[in-house]
């Protein structure tokens, strides 16, 4: 069986085409939606990420404001630039670019980010509304995981979905998601032992370690959907992701790529969120 491969660069586009159009109209209702990016410090694959949120934000016509702060920026210098965009009315949705230097608690940053404009959907509030399948943010990857699911139909109801690595912003989320579609959720992570044993019995494998080509056809169970959300730059400046593509596309139904995989689609669903936050969380 050769897979069917699920573009997320062109899905995202049409989805930005149908987000655009949502756009004018609320603009035509006096709804100008607005994303404020906080950037600290100068990791050039931070800077990377920030620009193509940009560049996206406005091909919807999202406005954007960037702000750029030094690594020495003290945790209560930040804290208080959340707390003056929390009551900015202009500003609909608030990212803080991840990871952030050491000495600042990301975690009491996402804290701080009021919960209506918490459009990476990382916030507690957020987090427990996804658990409990209320409507909210949710948070980009797995969002953009389980839209790609869909846009090819793919049964999950019932469904073995294996997931592989357990972080709060992929691993962890996604199997939620999944377990809100109503599969069977097994998590794997780094200590996890014979891997293989619960990847051979996925329907739908899910891969979220951060490393190259960890996963081969070999993993894989003949006819499996597989995610790959890895994003690994190779020393000859290839980006890969965390499944061997080549060998895994001849045995799964369906599969992603890396790169104009899960990549584009995060960012793609950022901006779906900003336009919900725009909206108000009342009348959505
Ligand atoms: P992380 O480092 O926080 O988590 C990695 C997880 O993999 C951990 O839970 C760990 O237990 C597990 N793991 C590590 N080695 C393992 C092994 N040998 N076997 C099984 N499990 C193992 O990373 P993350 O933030 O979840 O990101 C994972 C990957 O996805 C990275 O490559 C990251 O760049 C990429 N990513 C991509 C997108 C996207 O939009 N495509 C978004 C976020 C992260």
């Amino acid at each position: 069986m050769t897979a069917e491969v699920i573009n997320g660069k062109d899905l995202a586009q049409e989805l930005r085409m149908n987000m655009k159009e949502e756009v004018t109209k609320l603009k035509q209702k006096g709804i100008h939606p607005h994303l404020t990016v906080v950037l600290i410090g100068d990791n050039p694959a931070s800077k990377s990420y920030v620009k193509g949120k940009e560049k996206a934000a406005a091909e919807v016509g999202i406005s954007s404001s960037l702000i750029e702060l030094p690594a020495s920026t003290s945790e209560e210098e930040l804290l208080n630039l959340i707390h003056k965009l929390n009551d900015d009315i202009t500003v609909n949705g608030i990212l803080v670019q991840l990871p952030l230097p050491k000495h600042i608690s990301e975690q009491k940053v996402i804290d701080t980010i009021n919960p209506d404009k918490d459009v990476d959907g990382f916030h507690p509030i957020n987090v427990g509304k996804m658990m409990l399948g209320e409507d909210t943010f949710l948070p980009c990857t797995p969002y953009g995981i389980i839209t790609m699911l869909k846009s090819r139909s793919i049964d999950i109801e019932g469904k073995h979905a294996v997931i592989i690595g357990r972080s709060n912003i992929v691993g962890k989320p996604v199997g939620q998601l999944l377990l809100n579609e109503n599969a069977t959720v097994t998590y794997c992570h780094s200590r996890t032992t014979n891997l293989k044993e619960y990847t051979s019995k996925a329907d739908i494998l899910i891969v979220a370690i951060g490393r190259p080509n960890v996963i081969t056809a070999d993993d894989i169970k003949e006819g499996a959907v597989v995610i790959d959300v890895g994003i690994n730059r190779l020393e000859t400046g290839k980006l890969t992701g965390d499944v061997d593509f080549d060998s895994a596309v001849e045995k799964a139904s369906y599969i992603t790529p890396v790169p104009k995989g899960v990549g584009p689609m995060t960012i793609a669903m950022l901006l779906e969120n900003t336009i919900k936050a725009a909206k108000g969380l009342e009348n959505r």
